[in-house]
């Protein structure tokens, strides 16, 4: 690895001591602005603008209490973020998470990492992120409705189609969001459908909204392949994961010819050496998650295979390729050296900053592997949801074709353009660092050409 800029190397050790709470945010913080060297060394206009010290504020930090109203008459008190990072490519534009163990450093570091990945897909989109603590497992339909309406009260003042288009992300799907946004229309009157994204289709949704994560993530795995001269058919798949996402990559490699060959949960993974591949199997991750009940052993007692309780699948032998695709800091060192000894040549990130910088260091430093990045891989879904704005603000609906090629040529896209940024700094074939050298520059050159 090259010497580290002394400018970005001031900057992470600034982050560090103003943002000591912040972890999360420290650690994403570091990550990006470490493969930054070659293209800050080739721009000193960069710490003349402060570039970097501009990056690294949010524009704006929303926080509010979110009350509501549980099925006993008991009150609750949750907190509501929305952190609206940058705006300089376009209306922000990101998830809400919705989980227990949401807070301001794990909003701000998604609004930092999703400033980028929107970026890198080339649509006009910024970067934000929010949530709340609160944990929609085991709450009833009227409890999750009441909050979601109780969430959109104290936020719907900030968003809308050309200032914040929020979407889901984990704990908030298509229900949730159809609860916002009723809530959101009858807070301004208005049917300003693009204020929100991941709509049903009956309201503004678009084709293909809920399997574009997972659809683009297996598109860009197809490119890598390509690149190694590989192929997809008959490879054997580690996924960490079974909600939305994890879904939409099952059913994409089963109809590849693929297969995912385990699932995992808060209780621990299953080993299913056929793959979860039938329409009875990959229906029933669906199922799991509508159940709220957040066990995978589930999927291991309907179908009598392995499980393996209160552990990931990082271990897991027979594999090609792992794809984490559940939470933040998911593999460690020893998960990640676990994975290295099985000889596996793929790892494709899908959850947002799945591994910590340790485990990903080490990871990059493999000779025989190749590293992809999440804020590239995952992209498609943030993607989806831009075309989504696109079709609210025609006033049409795409049917599920067009957005499929869409999908398709964005995802291509991101591979080609980060795969040639890391060529053209002297890199070789470095996924982590071309994502970031592209999503990052992009950025940066617009806020030099919008002035201060
Ligand atoms: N939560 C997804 C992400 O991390 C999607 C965001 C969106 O559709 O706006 O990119």
């Amino acid at each position: 690895m090259s010497k580290l800029n002394p400018y970005i190397e001031r900057v992470i050790a600034e982050v560090k001591a103003k943002n000591s709470h912040e972890p999360e945010f420290c650690q994403t913080v570091e990550e990006v602005f470490s493969s930054l060297s070659p293209l800050v060394d080739a721009h000193p206009e960069y710490e003349k603008n402060a570039i970097l010290e501009r990056m690294v504020e949010p524009e704006r930090v929303i926080m509010f209490r979110v009350p509501w109203e549980d099925d006993k008459g008991n009150m609750h008190v949750n907190r509501g973020y929305r952190v609206q990072f940058s705006s300089v490519i376009g209306p922000y534009k990101g998830g809400l998470r919705f989980a227990p163990n949401v807070n301001l450093s794990i909003i701000k570091f998604l609004g930092f990492e999703q400033t980028f990945k929107d970026s890198l897909t080339t649509l006009p989109i910024g970067g934000a992120k929010g949530g709340s603590d609160f944990d929609p497992n085991g709450k009833s339909d009227a409890e999750i409705q009441r909050f979601c309406r109780s969430f959109m009260e104290g936020l719907f003042r900030f968003i809308g189609p050309d200032v914040d288009c929020p979407a889901g992300d984990l704990g908030v799907g298509g229900r949730e969001i159809g609860y916002m946004f009723g809530a959101w229309r009858r807070l301004t009157s208005s049917y300003a459908n693009g204020a929100l994204s991941g709509k049903d289709p009956l309201f503004g949704g678009s084709a293909f909204r809920p399997e574009a994560t997972g659809f683009g993530a297996v598109y860009y795995l197809e490119e890598v392949l390509k690149h190694e001269k590989d192929e997809i058919k008959g490879k054997r798949v580690a996924l960490a994961g079974f909600g939305n996402v994890a879904w939409g990559v099952a059913t994409k490699l089963a109809e590849l010819g693929a297969k995912a060959v385990t699932l995992s949960g808060p209780d621990g993974y299953v080993y299913d050496p056929d793959g979860v591949t039938t329409k009875e199997k990959i229906d029933f991750m669906l199922e799991m998650r509508a159940s709220g009940r957040n066990k995978v052993q589930d999927y291991a007692d309907k179908f009598g295979v392995q499980f393996f309780a209160g552990q990931k699948p990082w271990g897991q032998k027979d594999v090609d390729i792992v794809m984490p695709c559940a939470t933040q800091n998911d593999v460690d060192l020893d998960e990640a050296k676990k994975i290295v000894a099985n000889g596996i040549k793929y790892y494709i990130e899908v959850a947002n900053m799945p591994t910590t910088n340790e485990a990903l260091k080490y990871l990059l430093e493999q000779k025989n592997m190749i590293v992809a990045p999440s804020k590239a891989v995952n992209a498609g879904g943030v993607s989806v949801s831009a075309l989504e704005m696109s079709q609210n603000s025609e006033r049409l609906f795409w049917d599920g074709e067009e957005v499929d090629k869409w999908l398709h040529k964005i995802m291509k896209g991101i591979h080609d353009g980060s795969a040639a940024a890391a060529e053209r700094y002297g890199l070789g074939y470095d996924l982590v660092a071309g994502a970031n050298l592209v999503g990052f520059e992009k950025v940066a050159d617009a806020m030099i050409k919008q002035g201060r």
